[in-house]
């Protein structure tokens, strides 16, 4: 129940003899409730040419809004109409005939015959009063849609569409959002259209479920909504995507909801018992700070050394000149050196190094811009992993330090 389709019917909006403006005001009071009107059209008095509006609409949105052809005339089809589209009988209201006969009684004339189409709804429809007029509105659900009917004059309709309209679609909507159940499934590793493609068979028939992908900071969360019949239903289906997302995805995905990189970090390190070091480079503390923004680090976080300069990474954690001057400071030499210092020296479970080229300057052909290596150093493993990023020196590092906390997850998840 997001979006809608308007339909104004009237010759004299067609030929420029009126001007539509029952559309305008319907889509503005819908998009304030949050719905989306995604398609208008305005048609003439015949029936073929509305039963066709009403198709296009029912095709296209949840929502179905006419306005007009509710009168006693002739030309006034947009009832009977919907009640063929709809395939559903038209059946008079006894009350409304009564009302109906009042309404000329009290001004003293006869009722011509035509009028008791007046009285006459689609069976199953919820009448909408006029108060201004003798056109009532209605409404009616019919496979999964909700179809409208209000009269054409804007004074009538814009009072049944304040009075009566607004508060079902609020009710509707506060009721679907209480069924739905969201999650955000979040990824780290593979890229936007990556995800879109593993996960491509799921996108193409998700079985009851919105998805929608959003890229964050090098993340990439899948945003899933999931609506049932009810919210148990709604469970059920969320969790028969989430299996199915899984097991494509597999160890690319990291958590989900509030979980963030440091959290998952924090739990796998307490869970484990582990202890974590960690030795910066182009990251300059960025990393030691993401990990200590989580209060309670401590329980696993031992600190670190930023040795952004060559004698830092010689002095505090013996990185050998030599090897400096044969591989450079960015190299997966000095990485895993690096990690095996700051282990070494805070006796941790686990040591991790950055090393890299945050940029703008300081690129060269062979070790350009973006080139990062982050080295990761246990009891029983030692890894090295060279990245190439693209981006500004913020991205770059931003980009950095989520991939180090990345790689100690997958790696104390894969021991
Ligand atoms: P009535 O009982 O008054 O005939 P109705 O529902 O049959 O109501 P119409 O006959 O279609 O409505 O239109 C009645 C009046 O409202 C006409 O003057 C018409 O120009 C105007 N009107 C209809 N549709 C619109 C619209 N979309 N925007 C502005 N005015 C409209
Ligand atoms: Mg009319």
């Amino acid at each position: 129940m997001k979006n809608a389709f308007i339909i104004a019917t009237g010759t004299e909006l067609l030929i420029g003899n009126a001007t539509d403006t029952n559309s305008a005001f319907i889509a503005e009071r819908l998009a304030e409730l949050g719905i989306k009107t995604i398609g208008k059209i305005i048609v003439g008095d015949k029936k073929e040419e509305i039963l066709g509006a009403f198709r296009l609409g029912a095709d296209l949105a949840d929502i179905i809004i006419s306005t007009g052809g509710l009168g006693p005339t002739k030309d006034d089809l947009t009832k009977e109409t919907a009640c063929e589209f709809m395939q559903v009988k038209m059946e008079v209201v006894d009350q409304e005939a009564a009302k109906l006969k009042d309404f000329f009684a009290r001004r003293k004339k006869a009722m011509p015959d035509s009028n008791i189409k007046q009285a006459m709804f689609p069976q199953e429809s919820v009448i909408l009063p006029n108060e201004l007029g003798t056109a009532p509105g209605m409404y009616l659900f019919k496979n999964g849609k909700i179809i409208i009917l209000l009269p054409g004059p804007p004074k009538e309709m814009k009072k049944i569409f304040t009075d009566k309209v607004e508060p079902l679609l609020r009710e509707k909507l506060d009721s679907q959002v209480k069924k739905a159940v969201t999650k955000t499934i979040k990824v780290f590793g593979p890229g936007e259209s990556q995800v879109e493609e593993m996960i491509s068979e799921i996108i193409d028939d998700p079985q009851g479920c919105s998805i929608a992908l959003l890229a964050v900071e090098g993340e990439i969360h899948i945003r899933i909504t999931a609506e049932g019949e009810n919210s148990e239903d709604s469970r059920k289906i969320m969790e028969d995507v989430t299996d199915r997302i899984k097991t494509k995805l597999t160890d690319h995905i990291y958590g989900h909801d509030n979980d963030t990189l440091p959290s998952i970090l924090a739990e796998l390190m307490k869970e484990n018992g582990m202890t974590l070091a960690v030795a910066e480079s182009c990251t300059g503390g960025y990393l030691a700070k993401t990990i200590t923004d989580l209060p309670g680090s401590s329980a696993y976080f031992w600190g670190g050394a930023i040795t952004y300069s060559n004698e830092a990474k010689n002095e505090l954690l013996g990185v050998r000149k030599e090897i400096i001057a044969s591989y450079g400071a960015v190299s997966q030499e000095t990485a895993l050196v690096m990690a095996q210092g700051i282990k070494r020296i805070a006796d941790s479970s686990i040591g991790l190094s950055i090393t890299g080229i945050a940029g703008p300057e300081g690129g060269t052909e062979t070790k350009p811009v973006g080139l990062v290596y982050i080295a990761i150093v246990g009891d029983k493993l030692e890894k090295v992993k060279p990245l190439n990023f693209t981006g500004d020196r913020e991205s770059i590092r931003i980009l950095s330090v989520k991939s180090a906390l990345d790689l100690i997850r997958r790696s104390i998840a894969g021991q």
